[in-house]
C-alpha cells in the first residue's frame, strides 16, 4: 500500500509552515496549531508509520525514540512537568496519520 501524504509530511518536506522549535536527522518538533496547554508541541519521526497501531519491527523504536527526544528537550528547556500522549486511531482521537507525540505543559517555553 502507498504512504499517506499527510499534513506532516507536508511539514516535514517545508511546503507549509510550521514553528519548529527543533529539529535533527531523527525527528521534527513543531507547535501545535490549536494549542491544549500553555505550551502544546509534536514531536513528528522522519521515519514514517502511520500510529502506534502499524508499528512493525522496523518502526518500533520510533515510540521510544520521541520519548528521549521529549525528554532531552524538556531538560535542556528547563521545563520539569509535562505530558506526553499519543492518539491510536480515529476512535483513539488521531486526525493525522502520521505517528506523532504530544507534549504539554503548563510552562511557557
Ligand atoms: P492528533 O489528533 O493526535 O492526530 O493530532 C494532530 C494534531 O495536529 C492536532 O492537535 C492539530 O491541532 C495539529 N495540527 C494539524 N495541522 C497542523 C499544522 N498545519 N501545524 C501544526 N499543527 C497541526
Amino acid at each position: 500500500m502507498q504512504s499517506p501524504d499527510t499534513v506532516f509530511h507536508k511539514i516535514l518536506r517545508k511546503e507549509l509552515p510550521a514553528t519548529v522549535e527543533y529539529e535533527d536527522d531523527t525527528v521534527l518538533v513543531f507547535r501545535d496549531i490549536h494549542p491544549k496547554a500553555l505550551t502544546h508541541l509534536l514531536f513528528v519521526p522522519k521515519q514514517f508509520v502511520a500510529s502506534i497501531a502499524d508499528l512493525t519491527s522496523v518502526t518500533e523504536h520510533l515510540p521510544g525514540l520521541l520519548i528521549l527526544k521529549a525528554q532531552k528537550f524538556a531538560k535542556e528547556k528547563g521545563i520539569e512537568g509535562y505530558k506526553l500522549t499519543f492518539h491510536v486511531g480515529k476512535g483513539g482521537g488521531q486526525e493525522v496519520p502520521y505517528l506523532h507525540l504530544h507534549f504539554l505543559s503548563e510552562q511557557k517555553l
